[in-house]
């Protein structure tokens, strides 16, 4: 009867999980997909060797090795302690225990493999651990600089803090579960960490005991399940989305920056005239961008992959000299930003509802901000998930220019000379030998 009980909360709780899991991604998708449409399908196999190098291998992170190794400690020992996930969901569903230990345990080869493996996901464990508590350390008492900027107060510091605990969690479940096992059967699963652990606990009387290893095993699949519905509210979807973002990164030499089509579509006609199209749209022409609606779904997915990480804020000239530019700041503000409107949307039966703000100022990226960027590509260059922060600058820069001429007198100066003269200069095209006197 217990046995029933427990497999019908089991699959309850998988259940409620998913369902609430299947909500939080469609959300993110639904958010991304409403930037403009863009083509990142070309080349392939260069898409695939930058997303094994880039998001499978780590390439990028290791250009710092010492958080670059302690984070392949918990990438690595997150995806390897997720194997025992395996026998715990066949033990959960069908009301069993240790299904695959007890299908081949009389198999020496394959016993031998699987106390292996289990051993082997103890010692990644270990790993994760200590990277676990190296993070903490880095982040809450060393105060590492480019963990503790302004942009990160509030929610993102304790959604980096909450995710830290939750590893701890899990790994004191995933302990907890092997060493009451291990304590239960007198060692016969031989496994290697709990192994050391079980004599711990061996003198408890075997309720206790078997206490300790349900609560383990309880605690580990709640905590994957409530991981996998809180990710898509985290900055930690990165672990997903990183796949897709290093696919679909720019192939482009990192100095391209590309025409706007508005503008190299006037200057045919202007050449060519006759070419101009019969029909003539009545649709305004918007340069630039003012709001997410604006952005490609590129930089949306852009916004959601970063991991807050500030490497590009550490590399950012204008941040490294005191201007209030931080590129971790502008791909935090656009997720904000576009988070704000699928709220609204969904508030609205997913209808968008203007709301009469937009990502520039609204307390989201100020003007200021977007001044400062000296278009020197080091936040792209720096990023280890390939992600263009430049990118949206660019745009909305754009946009204040040439939509709401907001440009600083400096530049409002240089722009009438180019436009009446060709030039930056105040000569006139007949004057061009003097452009060498000034
Ligand atoms: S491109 Fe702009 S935002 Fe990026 S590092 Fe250079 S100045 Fe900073
Ligand atoms: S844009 Fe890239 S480098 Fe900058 S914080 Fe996000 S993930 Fe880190």
């Amino acid at each position: 009867m217990i046995t029933i009980l427990q497999t019908v909360l089991f699959i309850a709780l998988c259940g409620v999980a998913g369902f609430f899991a299947f909500k939080g991604y469609r959300r993110v998708y639904r958010n991304i997909m409403l930037g403009k449409k863009a083509n990142y399908s070309d080349n392939p196999s260069q898409r695939w060797s930058n997303l094994l190098l880039v998001a499978l291998g780590q390439k990028k992170m290791f250009k710092n090795i010492k958080p670059a190794i302690l984070h392949v400690f918990i990438y690595v020992g997150f995806v390897i302690t997720q194997i025992e996930l395996i026998e715990v969901f066949i033990d959960g569903f069908t009301g069993g225990h240790r299904r695959i230990y007890h299908a081949v345990e009389n198999i020496p080869f394959l016993r031998g493999f699987y106390v292996f493996t289990v051993s082997f996901i103890e010692v990644a464990s270990l790993f994760v651990l200590f990277a676990t508590i190296a993070f903490l350390v880095r982040r809450w008492i060393l105060r590492v600089p480019r963990l503790n900027k302004p942009e990160l107060k509030g929610w993102p510091i304790k959604d980096a803090t909450i995710i830290l605990l939750a590893e701890l969690y899990l790994l004191t479940c995933i302990f907890s579960m092997n060493t009451g096992d291990m304590a239960l059967a007198h060692g016969e699963y031989g496994f290697l960490v709990s192994g050391w652990l079980a004599p711990l606990i061996s003198g408890f009387n075997t309720t206790v005991i078997e206490v300790i290893e349900k609560v383990g095993w309880w605690g580990h699949i709640i905590g994957v399940l409530g991981f996998l519905v809180y990710l898509p509210y985290s900055k930690h979807l990165h672990i997903i989305l990183a796949f897709p973002n290093t696919y679909f990164g720019r192939l482009t030499p990192k100095g391209y920056i590309p025409n706007m089509p508005e503008i190299t579509k006037e200057i045919k006609l202007m050449m060519n005239p006759e070419a101009a199209p019969a029909e003539v749209s009545n649709e305004p022409i918007k340069f630039g961008a003012k709001d997410v609606f604006d952005l490609t779904w590129k930089n949306l997915l852009d916004a959601y992959t970063c991991t807050e990480c500030g490497r590009c804020s550490a590399a950012c000239p204008a941040n490294i000299t005191g201007k209030k530019l931080s590129p971790r700041k502008i791909m935090m503000d656009t997720r904000d930003r576009l988070e704000e409107v699928g709220r609204s949307m969904e508030a609205n039966g997913g209808v968008w509802k203007e709301d009469g703000k937009s990502l520039i100022e609204n307390g989201y990226i100020s003007v200021e901000e977007l001044r400062a960027c000296t278009t020197c590509n080091a936040c792209v260059e720096e990023c280890p998930v390939m992600i263009s922060p430049l990118e949206i600058i660019v745009q909305l820069r754009r946009n204040l220019v040439m939509e709401e001429s907001n440009a600083p007198n400096e530049w409002t100066g240089m722009f009438a000379n180019m436009e009446n003269n060709g030039a930056p200069w105040q000569f006139s095209q007949q004057d061009r030998l003097n452009w060498e006197k000034a």
